[in-house]
């Protein structure tokens, strides 16, 4: 039981972009099938699109081990956006077409 719930506060555990699962931070950021998109656009080769991971801590490792500095730079970028798009539409503000996702954060590198 999170924090927000014991204190009685409703809680939604469907993730605000796809509805269609339980969200888990792996889920929000990595697995949303919304995002497959930007996973087949920007990820490396040599990391695992998807199912690999149980966790998000496990993503983390593998991207650390496996991208150069530059590649590292914007997944923690991508992760970050997808956060905040997250975010807006949880919380029921205007809907950013996330499919654009990749494109937004390497204008935002350069
Ligand atoms: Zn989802």
């Amino acid at each position: 039981m999170s924090n927000l719930e014991r204190r009685g506060v409703p809680v939604e555990d469907k993730c605000p972009i796809c509805k269609s699962r339980s969200e888990s931070t792996l889920h929000a950021l990595w697995d949303c099938c919304k995002l497959k998109y930007a996973r087949y656009n920007w990820l490396p080769k040599k990391i695992s699109v998807k199912g690999k991971y149980s966790n998000l801590f496990d993503l983390i490792l593998d991207c650390y081990a496996s991208m150069n500095g530059e590649e590292l730079g914007l997944f923690c970028v991508i992760m970050w956006r997808v956060w905040f798009l997250r975010n807006s539409a949880l919380h029921g503000k205007p809907k950013h077409d996330i499919s654009v996702v990749v494109k937004w954060c390497r204008q935002f590198l350069s």
